[in-house]
């Protein structure tokens, strides 16, 4: 059976591994291209857009895929939206994989906004250093608040022209423990923690870590991007190993 897994995401990771052990399946990683050194697969791996809805539906008739996985990131609408309106036109099953979002727990103080321009406001007049954990691509708002000191941290160099005026940028590319993270707030004094609200074990202990240090939390509530009920990494391995009896009980 082939199956397409839309990725970037710890649980695309996670899938594409379950999926290239399993003989059963014939499985395609795709990547945005976002990220310039992507971690190994051992799925058969391509990278880069397909040219918007269309292109994926012409891709998946072309290609004959059974079933589209979408694993992209809770923050990567675009794509997601894509998915869905592709799968309308090519009549493709389309599974999609999400985390749960973060919940607070007591002691946080989060404040939560609906997006980017939301967490600018959020972050009021008066001078903050804000560790801001939003990644590369959507630093310019925060450039019209030069007020703020940031620590922005991501996998690859933002570009400069994007960066605020007093901003300092580490590149690494996580998990880091709360141990690091707490660290890490303490050297640069951060006074406010900026996050989208991604979900997931990977990049929680920046969460605990400011609920430790008693700093604040702007939450980035995630886009809706109207895609149907979402599936657990292993969920999705069942629901393709059912589809997958099912074509063979059909003998198709
Ligand atoms: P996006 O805004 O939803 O997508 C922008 C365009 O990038 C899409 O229209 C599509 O181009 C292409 N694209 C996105 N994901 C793709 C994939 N898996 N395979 C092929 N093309 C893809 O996406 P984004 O927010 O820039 O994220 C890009 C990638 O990074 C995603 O795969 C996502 O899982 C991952 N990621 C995103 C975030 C985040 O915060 N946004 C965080 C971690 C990881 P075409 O229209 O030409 O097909």
């Amino acid at each position: 059976m082939k199956v397409l897994v839309l990725g970037g995401t710890t649980e695309a990771t996670a899938l594409a591994g379950l999926i290239a052990g399993d003989d059963r399946f014939d499985g395609i990683l795709s990547l945005a291209g976002a990220t310039r050194s992507p971690r190994q697969s051992p799925l058969s791996t391509r990278i880069g857009g397909f040219g918007g809805p269309t292109g994926l539906a012409a891709y998946l008739i072309d290609r004959q895929i059974d079933v589209l996985v979408d694993a992209t990131h809770p923050f990567a609408a675009q794509m997601s939206v894509n998915a869905t309106a592709a799968v309308a036109q090519s009549g493709t099953p389309l599974v999609v994989i999400e985390r749960p979002p973060w919940e607070p727990v007591p002691g946080d103080r989060w404040t939560r906004v609906p997006d980017i321009q939301g967490a600018v406001k959020a972050l009021g007049s008066a001078r903050q250093s804000v560790f801001l954990t939003t990644g590369r691509k959507e630093l310019a708002p925060f450039a019209r608040a030069p007020q703020h000191a940031y620590l922005i941290r991501s996998v690859d160099p933002p570009a400069p022209e994007n960066l605020p005026p007093d901003a300092t940028v580490i590149t690494a590319r996580g998990p880091f423990n709360e141990a690091e993270e707490a660290a890490l707030m303490k050297e640069h004094k951060i006074t406010v923690l900026v996050s989208k609200n991604s979900g997931g074990e990977a990049a929680a202990p920046k969460l605990s870590a400011a609920r430790t240090l008693h700093i604040p939390v702007v939450m980035i509530d995630r886009p809706n991007t109207g895609s149907g009920p979402t599936l657990s990494v292993n969920e999705a391995m069942d629901h393709l190993a059912r589809r997958h009896a099912e074509t063979a009980l059909r003998g198709v």
